[in-house]
């Protein structure tokens, strides 16, 4: 099963919104996670990323994630398809898949933005590092452009791609 991780965000004079995610700065992505066969939820928030792998049993390869169920006692696995997709400022917001899961035997629920997310500023290009949507808001100055800078009303879903 493919899940999607879908955004939808009021940004103010930024776009390129994105997570800070390349091989020397890998982002975890955090998520509930809970298998499919038996509807298990794993107790914690889990996280992966996709610069790294892990053994799965038997001879299946390797996952960014790799869970064993500890109810059915059946491992699953996770991987991300590609690099992240910038969100691009637009009025009103649209939602986009950022993110694309190819799931095995486990299904992620709820999506957790810890981590370090960028953009750039529409009109002056200004790079914005250390952005943080824990909080669902962002709010900035961009000097080069003399205006306020936002990012609100962050809605996070993840869906059927
Ligand atoms: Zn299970």
């Amino acid at each position: 099963m493919v899940l999607a991780l879908a955004l939808t965000a009021e940004l103010i004079g930024v776009t390129s919104l994105r997570p800070l995610d390349d091989a020397s700065n890998p982002f975890s992505y955090t998520f509930k996670v809970q298998c499919t066969s038996c509807r298990e939820t794993h107790p914690n928030f889990v996280t992966l990323n996709r610069h790294e792998t892990h053994e799965q049993s038997g001879s299946r390869g390797e996952a960014n994630f790799v869970w064993k169920c500890k109810n059915c006692k059946r491992e699953h696995s996770a991987n991300i398809k590609a690099p992240p997709v910038p969100y691009e400022q637009s009025e009103p917001p649209k939602r986009v898949n950022i993110l694309e899961f190819d799931c095995r035997g486990l299904e992620f629920l709820e999506f957790k933005p810890e981590g370090e997310f960028l953009a750039t500023g529409i009109e002056s290009n200004t790079p914005f590092t250390g952005i943080d949507l824990s909080e669902g808001e962002w709010y900035e100055y961009d000097e080069k452009a003399g205006e306020e800078v936002s990012i609100k009303e962050v809605k996070w879903e993840i869906r059927r791609a």
